[in-house]
């Protein structure tokens, strides 16, 4: 639409004489149906609503540029990372997971860090968090989680059973669980928060020498959190208080930036790493492969209308250029299909071609075509090959060398070298005191919710981590610590069957 057109007029430009006043006949009359545009104003309405993303429905986001600042080029091809001082276009936008499209920004919930590169060689999306970790390590678990976060279907409400009864049967969530209840699960905005691409990607260079990559984008505008008080109260007096804020820092011309970092981690020190580098549930320990700098993120414009450019923004894990690519990470495998499919479900099979989406710099040319909304779609030859002038694939040189695969196909349960360790370790050596006494005091204050066998079980989650953890856990629930002990010796499956 034309915001600047001065006469008022129909979706299709005809001039509209008067839009205060429906034709009826006579004064008092019922209304006519030749009044098409009473009737084409009334039925947009009715259509204004798209539906919500399952998860990520609460978001806002902001255009900017990322600059290459050290030149990593000889692990990877992409074209946008050729050089120190390139500069590529970018959407950001940032969400909460589990509420709705108008749920408050405060909540305790991971956060979403979406980042797209509008690059020459198309569109890259990093499609990450606020956390270096995840709850889940396989797709497969991924619709359930996210059931067990989000309304009980009976009562149309959050659900404290279901929340913790499927972490506490899914143990390998407790690292996760661990951060969204330390300070850092309630951003105090979302310039004040770090994102990580938390799955490990990898990196290919022109000579098809591969590197495996994690990305870390820290904030420059420092961490900044909220306690659970300030975030309960800012709940009913500002829900949309992050969204607010990066609106009117960017207004004010206070961009925000990060500076992103990549873990680089060759090959072969994957092989036999005391780590599973495919496992989102754990991070990569700085010490053993540490943070190198790669560039600036810089956000500097806001969205002229939120609907059309954040709404409408899809993400998708599975948007790579040359240069980078999946890793067998479980979770992210799934992920590759999912997002695409949501957005086909959301947007439409033509969402690509909404100019937030586009690929700006590297215009599609392909022989897809037609569908819902298509907007060109081009006039040439319509398959491939063709011996018409059609555009024609670009050659070996831009798709990732092939590598080995073998194994037996069946569906193998993770085999973690442990799932508590790293718990452990962020309250032992991360945490300061006050950060411990916020952790427990939060956990407590949500546990305290559910029934009494899923705070047992919750609390031998927590004390499997670290054994003060998990006593001071029980203690402010008013458990009997020497149970927690006593269960905590079981195996899961013991466990599990003493607390159902
Ligand atoms: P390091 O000692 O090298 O770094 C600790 C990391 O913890 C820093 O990246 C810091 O982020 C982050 N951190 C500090 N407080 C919190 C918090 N309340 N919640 C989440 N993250 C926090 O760590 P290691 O690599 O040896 O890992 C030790 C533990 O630190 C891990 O088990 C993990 O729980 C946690 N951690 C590690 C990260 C990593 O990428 N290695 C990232 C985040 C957490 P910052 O520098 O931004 O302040």
């Amino acid at each position: 639409m034309n915001q600047k057109k001065e006469t008022l007029t129909t979706a299709f430009g005809a001039p509209v004489a008067d839009d205060q006043n429906s034709i009826t006949a006579g004064a008092d009359g019922p209304a006519l149906l030749q009044d098409v545009k009473l009737l084409e104003k009334l039925a947009h309405f009715n259509r204004e609503r798209i539906p919500e993303r399952v998860v990520h429905a609460k978001g806002a986001g902001a255009h900017g540029y990322f600059i290459v600042t050290n030149d990593l080029s000889r692990y990877t091809r992409a074209a946008f990372l050729s050089e120190v001082g390139k500069r590529t276009d970018t959407f950001v936008r940032f969400s909460t997971v589990g509420g709705g499209r108008d749920s408050a920004d405060t909540e305790r919930d991971p956060r979403g860090f979406a980042v797209k590169f509008y690059t020459e060689e198309g569109n890259y999306d990093l499609v990450g968090n606020n956390t270096p970790v995840f709850f889940i390590r396989d797709a497969m678990k991924f619709p359930d989680f996210i059931h067990s976060q989000k309304k009980n279907p009976a009562t149309n409400c959050k659900d404290p059973d279901m929340f913790w009864d499927f972490l506490s049967l899914t143990p390998e969530s407790v690292h996760q669980v661990t951060i969204l209840f330390s300070d850092r699960g309630v951003p105090f905005s979302y310039r004040h928060m770090n994102g990580y691409g938390s799955h490990t990607f990898k990196w290919y260079n022109e000579a098809g020498e591969f590197v495996w990559v994690k990305y870390h984008i820290k904030t420059d505008q420092g961490n900044r959190t909220l306690s659970e008080t300030e975030a309960v109260k800012l709940r009913g007096e500002d829900p949309d208080h992050a969204t607010r804020d990066l609106y009117r820092a960017i207004e004010k011309g206070e961009f925000p930036s990060w500076t992103v970092y990549v873990q680089v981690i060759p090959p072969g020190a994957a092989m036999d790493y005391k780590w599973n580098i495919f496992d989102v549930t754990k991070v990569v320990p700085h010490s053993d492969f540490p943070l190198q700098e790669l560039g600036k993120l810089v956000l500097n414009r806001n969205p002229e209308n939120y609907f059309a450019e954040v709404e409408q923004a899809a993400f998708n894990p599975g948007s790579l250029v040359p240069g980078i690519a999946a890793s067998p990470d479980k979770l992210l495998q799934g992920r590759l299909f999912g997002y695409h499919d949501a957005h086909l479900h959301r947007l439409g099979p033509n969402y690509h071609q909404i100019p937030i989406n586009q690929s700006r710099n590297s215009p599609e040319t392909n022989y897809q075509r037609d569908s819902y909304m298509q907007q060109g779609g081009g006039s040439g030859p319509n398959y491939w090959p063709n011996t018409m002038g059609g555009p024609a694939p670009a050659g070996p040189g831009v798709e990732e060398a092939g590598f080995d695969v073998s194994g037996h196909a069946a569906r193998h349960p993770f085999v973690p070298a442990d799932d508590y360790k790293q718990a452990g370790d962020l309250f032992r050596k991360v945490m300061d005191e006050p950060r411990r006494e916020a952790l427990v005091s939060n956990i407590v204050g949500h546990l305290k919710g559910a029934l009494g066998r899923l705070q047992l079980r919750s609390s031998v989650m927590f004390f499997k981590a670290d054994e003060e953890y998990g006593r001071r856990v029980a203690e402010g629930l008013g458990l009997n610590v020497a149970r927690i002990e006593e269960l905590a010796a079981m195996s899961h499956e013991e466990l599990v069957k003493a607390t159902s």
